[in-house]
């Protein structure tokens, strides 16, 4: 096995060997770029080191003949005496995790090639400065000690001299902090500091290995579902430096706008700093276009390469880059992250530019995407003015209260509630109060900041840079321009949008995508790009897409959004609010007289339920499931009404025939007990009822000259026996009903698979249904034995920690277990019944990676909740490529 390659030796092909960071610099050089050279430790020899703890053997070797050729190629040698060849060590996994692992720079120096390095670049102050910061970060980093002790030493250098920022740090106290340092490393661990520049490097590259295991780099990759045992490259890099003085500097630049899309070069620069810099945000950048003032040639040059970027990897990129004195470097490129809006704007525009296909334009988008543009904006129609302004890194409107600290935001998430993180800048440590928070707001950096763009990859809403805010984290508290002051706990609203803050919490509306797809009318450029995906996802797709809905209103609202019918109408939710009392006589009914004027009295309700869903999908199927729950949850509470006849004088008669019905149909396990089908065999009438309900709402539709499609749906089949009786009382009522009216109709009658034995013996379901819709709520339930209404709350974040599940099997569909069940029921139905319609109504028709998975194995159509239908036909028609 070759561990090590040369940049030369790479290209973009080779990302999971030489990471997402490696690969593009290899690709760079290839094509010509001005990259500072180098070599790439791949992943392979990391996951030997992780196995194993130890590098493989060959690597010493390898690294030290990299080394050579590259000392040959710069004409210089590592940590020499004279003008010495420095190098940066730098993790780069397959995927990027930004700040995620460690970083070394400078490596190299030591007590003799630090007076090299102040000869050759003629800056004294600079070589010292660039040394403790080696020592600093080599003594943090790699030999383990606590960084706060270099932070007081420097802090301890600045009183004595009476300054404030290091940089004001002369070359004679830069030369003592560095002996201070290398005393505390002393100190800490009995060790000096290595003087040895290949030592360095070998321990550098160790201690990159390790921060593959570094707790900021575990969450990241459990947040973004990036697998444990991928390892990270290691990228070993000529140094070139932008802190040389006001004709250097460094910056990072995109192709496009990565917020927006818009297309354009976009991006800061910090003139006299290093990379660090910007991306911490500890100085504030310029934007980039100043650098065209500043060094119009090296402006045109990165113009020039950006470009030729873009063309190559024909998507947005972006990159890192330093000028040293004048020249230009890039530092590293890739395929950058975006935003939502960007995302769609992007794909869209390469598309109309012909760059890309429209194929690949809507492999460049997703449902989850989409689904976050359409989240509600802020109203801002009578609110107060912003009490803040700054960068709109990260779009969208949150709600939360104000934390001061990555921990509160963590214990405040925990116990249910919103946050907004507040920080002057955040770091990697800030990562787990990213994730807990709904939003981020810093009053330092830029676009490029850290917080900026790793809320960005999270779709989190960010606003930095609101410079105008004195934020003391100490206190808990910060201070707007207008003298508002903010505490830990108050609530404010953030416009990643628009980049405001505003106190209090404003009120929602909906967003311009939101709009468009009710409407159908594009208003700008972003929703043209939505519209445009949608349209050519429409004509890919052979998933039909149909809403879980039990409203006219939702009815219609889903239609407007491309449902294509409704799969599956709950009729429990048509027995709630006024009609409980009702339900209740039916339930209490002790003879068939008082249970037959109950239900006559719930047919009339029933029948203009469905009339107006029926008439709001005039034309498409609707999917009408009979009754599912078990009764008992449309009886008041055992205890509470224990209680209430106990409390009471003199207790209403009704509360104690209510008590006994409760009492009576109380279970230990209702979920597994008298619901679904059983509930219409067991409880005389009610399907008969509902059954009724329906026919009648069809013909008095027909009448009105509709054309009304309903299908009646029997829930939690286990046997075809089951469904057969269950069958058999639904078609003759519909037949009594077509004998009233003289009206007979076609209406389909199908059952849910939702229990593993019905999944099994589907063939034989099959055969006494015309339809099949896999409930995989329940069936995930019944599969697994997880109750679907506990296991979330109670083990699942465990399990999600321990690597059990990656993903909530009820949010997305366990391929070998539930997955298998839905493949076999379908095809061994389908072989029964070549009619036979099938299609998924649980959470996960609207689940992007489950729709992929309902495309595989053949399924007509999924349903789910009108919300969601934008995001699924986009799904559909990408699984359909
Ligand atoms: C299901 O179980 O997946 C289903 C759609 O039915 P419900 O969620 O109503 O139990
Ligand atoms: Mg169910």
């Amino acid at each position: 096995t070759k561990y090590v390659y040369a940049f030369s030796e790479g290209s973009r092909d080779m990302a999971d060997l030489l990471g997402g960071k490696g690969a593009g610099l290899a690709e760079m050089t290839r094509l010509g770029l001005p990259v500072p050279p180098g070599f790439t430790v791949t992943t392979e020899a990391c996951k030997v080191y992780l196995a194993t703890g130890e590098e493989p053997d060959e690597l010493g070797v390898e690294v030290a003949r990299a080394l050579a050729d590259l000392e040959r190629a710069m004409g210089r040698s590592l940590g020499a005496p004279e003008d010495p060849l420095l190098v940066s060590v730098r993790s780069g996994a397959r995927f990027s995790m930004p700040g995620m692992m460690e970083t070394i720079l400078d490596i190299g120096l030591n007590d003799d090639s630090v007076t090299g390095l102040a000869k050759a670049s003629g800056q004294e102050r600079f070589a010292w400065d660039s040394y403790r910061r080696l020592v600093q970060m080599f003594g943090r980093t790699v030999m383990g000690v606590d960084g706060d002790l270099f932070e007081q030493a420097i802090s301890d250098h600045m009183a004595q001299r009476h300054v404030a920022t290091d940089h004001e740090l002369d070359t004679t106290e830069l030369v003592k902090l560095t002996d201070d340092f290398k005393a505390i490393i002393r100190e800490a661990t009995g060790e000096e500091f290595p003087q040895d520049p290949a030592d360095q490097l070998a321990r550098a590259i160790r201690a990159v290995f390790d921060s593959w295991n570094g707790e900021r780099a575990h969450v990241y990759r459990r947040r973004e579902h990036i697998p444990e045992d991928l390892g990270t490259a290691v990228n070993i890099q000529a140094m070139v430096f932008g802190n040389l003085g006001g004709d250097s500097g460094t910056g990072v630049a995109f192709t496009r706008d990565p917020a927006t899309g818009e297309s354009g070069v976009y991006g800061d620069y910090l003139p006299d700093a290093q990379g660090e810099d910007v991306v911490s945000g500890v100085r504030d950048a310029l934007p980039l276009t100043e650098l065209e003032h500043l060094d119009p040639r090296a402006y045109a040059a990165l113009g020039g390469h950006l470009r030729t970027l873009e063309n190559h990897y024909r998507d947005l990129c972006d990159v890192e880059f330093t000028v040293e004195r004048g020249k230009l470097w890039i530092l590293q490129t890739r395929v950058g992250k975006r935003t939502a809006e960007a995302a769609f704007r992007i794909a869209h525009d390469l598309g109309e530019e012909g760059t890309i296909s429209a194929d690949e334009a809507l492999m460049r988008v997703d449902g989850a995407e989409l689904t976050r543009l359409m989240f509600p904006r802020f109203d801002t129609a009578g609110a107060a003015e912003p009490i803040a302004h700054g960068v709109p890194a990260s779009p969208g409107a949150a709600v939360g209260v104000a934390v001061f600290d990555s921990a509160e935001a963590v214990r405040r998430a925990a116990a249910g509630e919103r946050t907004v993180l507040v920080r002057r800048e955040t770091t990697p440590d800030d990562l787990p109060g990213m994730i807990a928070a709904e939003a981020v707001l810093t009053s330092r950096g830029g676009k490029t900041s850290h917080a900026a763009v790793v809320a960005r990859g999270m779709g989190k809403v960010c606003v930095c840079g609101a410079e105008s805010l004195a934020v003391d984290p100490a206190a808990h508290r910060f201070t707007a321009p207008d003298g508002t002051v903010v505490t830990e706990g108050d609530t404010l609203s953030v416009d990643g949008t628009a980049g405001t803050v505003h106190l209090g919490e404003l009120p929602l509306t909906a967003s311009d995508v939101g709009r468009a797809l009710q409407s159908g009318t594009s208003t700008g450029a972003l929703t043209d790009a939505v519209l445009g995906a949608l349209r050519h996802a429409d004509s890919l797709r052979r998933l039909e897409v149909r809403a879980n809905a039990d409203t006219p209103e939702d009815a219609a609202r889903a239609r407007a959004l491309g449902a294509q019918g409704i799969g599956l109408c709950r009729t429990e939710h048509m027995f709630l609010g006024e009609r409980r009392a009702l339900v209740e006589a039916m339930i209490l009914a002790d003879d068939d007289t008082a249970r037959e004027q109950a239900l006559a009295a719930l047919l009339p309700l029933q029948r203009e339920d469905f009339t107006g869903i029926l008439e709001a999908m005039d034309g498409l199927p609707v999917t009408i499931r009979l009754l599912d729950p078990p009764l008992h949850e449309f009886l008041p509470d055992r205890t509470e009404l224990a209680l209430r006849i106990a409390a009471a004088e003199d207790p209403d008669p009704r509360d104690r025939a209510l008590l006994k019905a409760v009492e009576r149909m109380d279970e230990q396990n209702p979920m597994l007990g008298l619901r679904g089908v059983r509930l219409g065999l067991a409880v005389p009438g009610l399907t008969a009822m509902q059954v009724r309900a329906v026919a009648e709402a069809v013909t008095a539709r027909l009448r009105a000259g509709g054309d009304p499609r309903a299908e009646i749906m029997i829930p939690l089949v286990g046997t075809v026996e089951e469904l057969r009786l269950a069958r058999t009382e639904v078609e003759r009522v519909l037949a009594e009903v077509a004998e009233e009216t003289g009206t007979p109709f076609d209406c389909p009658i199908g059952t849910m698979i939702e229990l593993p034995r019905a999944a099994l013996t589907a063939d034989r379901i099959a055969e006494a249904a015309d339809f099949f819709s896999f409930g995989t709520n329940d069936l995930t339930q019944t599969t697994w034995g997880l109750s679907r209404d506990d296991a979330e709350a109670s083990f699942f974040p465990l399990y999600l920690d321990q690597g059990v599940f990656e993903v909530s099997p009820f949010e997305t569909i366990d391929q070998d277990g539930v997955g298998r069940l839905v493949e076999i029921a379908a095809a061994a139905g389908r072989a029964a019944n070549p009619d036979l319609e099938t299609g998924v109504c649980g959470e996960h028709g609207g689940d992007p990676a489950s729709i992929h998975f309902f495309h595989r194995v053949g399924l007509d159509y999924v349903s789910c909740s009108p919300f969601r239908i934008p995001a699924a036909r986009l799904e559909a028609g990408r699984a359909a490529l």
